[in-house]
């Protein structure tokens, strides 16, 4: 077969796989490209990308980065992607309202961000104390989650996928010492979504910046202390020249997935091949992501202990527990607030219940084995 007939042919062998790919197949992941648009007649896009984060940032901006070049590789050229950074085109928490408008056909954010606007949206991004990145995954991909993401931003005229995950974050930098449950009260700390509000009824004060800011915000004393991400992206930002003290774990982000949304009529407007290498980057950059955060965190906690001697603290139990305590009493009370709310919490739960005893006899139980390195 010469070279011309083997593209024929993989290519009639690539189309017959898209056809079997119409249409939401038990098990699979959810596809929003579910009614097939017919063949494509060779036109090419050009959308812009609009993210939350600096250009060009650590995990953040490249992942942006890595998603667009993906797609257009994978379309050879038939929908080339364009990324601008925070205040590039629009200001980063602006990126729901720019997609939604058709300013940008695509963007890259945090769907914790839009609280404001569709509060359901946060359980995809995760909860405190909720699912590591893997049951996330597992909920997104196969329990059902996606389908809810996706009835929550249709009325907002928007496509959601997952597109990045962080694995879990960092406590955050802190100016004051956490020995108690007592010094939560009147901390004003940046802290977005859910992990905010428990802080709020712990008595704190939540802020949410953009992460361009946490420094000068942290330096001035504009506030006490700050999440952004883990030992990765805070050390890109310097944040350990701010604060003194680093404090895990994370109890707010164990997992957090990051978003790729689009435009509803512009992803109408593409043919199913497109719609499909979409999805499928988007997936694909899911794991490229999760690996370079995992990869580099440990890298950066090593430079930040050894180099710059950040001091390490570990939230206290009692502070654990209370904040445990009031994220669940907040899940119940998010639940009653909407129909919607209410399903997305019921099969967030029944999910849960399925898969935390597995982990808790896997993952949980030879990590607690593992000897230390
Ligand atoms: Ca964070």
């Amino acid at each position: 077969m010469d070279r011309r007939k083997f593209v024929g042919a993989a290519g009639l062998a690539g189309a017959a796989g898209l056809l079997a790919a119409c249409g939401n197949q038990p098990g699979s992941q959810a596809s929003p490209e579910a009614t097939c648009n017919g063949e494509s007649n060779g036109e090419t896009f050009e959308w812009k990308m609009v993210t939350s984060w600096p250009p060009n940032f650590p995990g953040l901006g490249t992942g942006a980065n890595r998603l667009a070049e993906s797609i257009t590789k994978a379309s050879n050229g038939r929908l080339k992607i364009k990324v601008y950074g925070g205040n590039e085109l629009v200001p980063p928490f602006e990126v729901f309202d720019a997609v939604q408008q058709g300013t940008a056909e695509m963007g890259h954010s945090g769907a914790y961000y839009w609280k404001g606007k569709a509060p359901e949206a946060q359980f995809f991004s995760g909860v405190p104390f909720g699912m590591t990145a893997q049951e996330l995954h597992g909920w997104l991909y196969v329990g059902g989650g996606m389908e809810l993401w996706q009835e929550v931003y249709a009325p907002h005229g928007l496509v959601p996928f997952l597109a990045s995950n962080s694995g879990a974050q960092m406590g955050g930098w802190f100016n004051i010492e956490i020995n108690s449950i007592e010094d939560l009260k009147g901390l004003k700390m940046r802290i977005p979504g859910l992990g905010g509000e428990v802080l709020k009824r712990a008595g704190g004060t939540p802020t949410n910046i953009p992460g361009a800011e946490l420094f000068t915000a942290l330096q001035t004393g504009t506030i006490d202390a700050t999440e952004w991400v883990g030992p990765y992206n805070d050390l890109a930002f310097g944040l350990f020249r701010a604060a003194k003290y680093y404090y895990y774990p994370g109890w707010h982000e164990p997992g957090t997935g990051l978003e790729c949304i689009i435009n509803q009529e512009s992803w109408n407007s593409l043919p199913g091949d497109l719609q499909a290498i979409v999805r499928l980057c988007c997936q694909a950059t899911v794991m490229d992501s999760l690996s370079d955060f995992t990869y580099n965190n440990g890298k950066a906690l090593n430079t930040l202990l050894r180099e710059h001697a950040v001091e390490l603290r570990q939230f206290p139990q009692e502070v654990l527990t209370h904040l445990k305590s009031i994220s669940e009493e907040l899940m119940r009370e998010m639940a009653a607030e909407s129909e919607l709310m209410g399903r997305i919490y019921a099969s967030f739960q029944a999910y849960q219940e399925i898969v935390r005893p597995w982990t808790a006899i896997s993952d949980r139980a030879l990590l607690n084995l593992r000897p230390d390195v």
